[in-house]
């Protein structure tokens, strides 16, 4: 989910061209317009070029962040757009030079599609920083100047650096998620090295906030749930929480102020962040990782007092997120899902906008 604003579709204009054949049908579900219901469609793929894998995709998790883009919440999308960034399937082709893959393996693909792999932030890894924009798995152009469309489609052609491996050892449907939702948690969790000794809130328990408890506690650190749904604590404490607490009771909050070192704020819609601040410890960090459409309003007291620290964190590179999904595969860790048909779609964004999921939908691209 890397793009917050169109600057980013005009960047990648910087890149040097090239020239994809454009061949193969796809079937996809897609939103004809801004805010419509999703709906069957059709449309090209290219040609499986020399540094390209193609992939039978098998299921796609569904990310608040494909709302907010058929939504048009962050900036004026591309349509029809076929929203997805959550994709694992089987390579089913591979390029002349390609090196990392073959056919018949598991593959799985993230938020990105490709970046300018030259400057300081794409050496480091940072594909998700690239400061040439980098390309995101649909609603954005690519470098051939073509719309990128994602994985609510039987099929997608990526250049094999943006592929991940995917383990045969965990039940593929429930990987999905990891690639967006798992690595939008891993990477800032490791970032500010949560761990053992750390007190760490999960600010909204949807999919990102189900996964930052899996990785909380699997990374020693002790969890407390902030959520708006009271009926979600039996859940949370299943997931490893070890704490509840209700965000609209007022004595509950008043019992956890001053106590976290970290809160982790994956709430997708419009919240005072500045109300949290006070549950920090002296020197905590508010952790942004939700991307509500309004800005934040942080009153500089609510920050001086403890010296305090609001940072966000997007996405996270390649070579991270293959660590990440190497470490779930070691560690057993998957994110928790409802599989759905794809004719469930629109249904399945209209539960996720009340917060009514457990914890993260999956498309079933075998229903397509
Ligand atoms: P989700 O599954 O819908 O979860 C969001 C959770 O936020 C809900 O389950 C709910 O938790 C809470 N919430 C929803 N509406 C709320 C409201 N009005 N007030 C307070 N809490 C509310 O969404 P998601 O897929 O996890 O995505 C969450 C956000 O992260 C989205 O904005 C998405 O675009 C963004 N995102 C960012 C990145 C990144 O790289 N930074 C990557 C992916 C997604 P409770 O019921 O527990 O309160
Ligand atoms: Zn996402």
């Amino acid at each position: 989910m890397p793009q917050f604003g169109p600057q980013i579709h005009n960047k990648s204009t910087n890149f040097h061209k090239i020239n994809h054949k454009i061949m193969q049908q796809a079937k996809a579900y897609a939103a004809p317009s801004p805010k419509a219901p999703l709906a069957p469609w059709t449309f090209e793929r290219r040609e499986v070029g020399p540094h390209d894998v193609q992939i039978a995709i098998q299921y796609c998790g569904v990310c608040h962040s494909d709302i907010h883009q058929v939504d048009n919440d962050w900036f004026p999308g591309v349509f029809p757009m076929v929203p997805g960034h959550e994709i694992v399937g089987k390579i089913t082709a591979v390029g002349s030079h390609v090196k990392k893959f073959q056919v018949g393996q598991l593959a799985g693909v993230g938020c990105l599609v490709d970046s300018c792999k030259q400057c300081e932030n794409c050496d480091e890894g940072l594909e998700q920083f690239c400061l040439n924009g980098s390309v995101s798995t649909y609603n954005a152009i690519d470098k051939a100047g073509h719309i990128t469309y994602g994985g609510y489609s039987n099929t997608i052609v990526v250049n094999e650096d943006f592929t991940l491996h995917i383990s045969d050892k965990l039940p593929l449907a429930a990987v999905a998620p990891l690639l967006c939702a798992g690595i939008t948690t891993y990477s800032p969790l490791r970032h500010w090295k949560v761990g053992k000794g750390h007190k760490l809130a999960v600010l909204g328990l949807g999919g990102l906030g189900h996964m930052a408890v899996k990785f909380g506690v699997s990374f020693g650190a002790e969890v407390t749930v902030l959520s708006t749904s009271p009926n979600k604590k039996e859940a949370a404490l299943a997931l490893g929480a070890h704490h509840f607490v209700v965000t609209s009771d007022e004595a509950q909050l008043a019992a956890v102020r001053g106590s976290f070192d970290f809160i982790l704020d994956s709430v997708s819609a419009q919240h005072d962040v500045a109300s949290f601040l006070s549950l920090l410890k002296v020197n905590g960090v508010h952790i942004c990782v939700g991307a509500p459409s309004e800005p934040h309003i942080i009153p500089a007291f609510a920050l001086v007092m403890g010296r305090k620290s609001v940072a966000g964190s997007l996405i996270g590179g390649l070579p991270e997120t293959q660590e990440m999904l190497d470490y779930c595969a070691e560690h057993q860790i998957v994110s928790d899902i409802e599989l759905i048909k794809m004719s469930e779609i629109n249904t399945a964004y209209t539960r996720m906008i009340k917060g009514d999921v457990r914890y993260r939908f999956v498309i079933d691209m075998a229903t397509l």
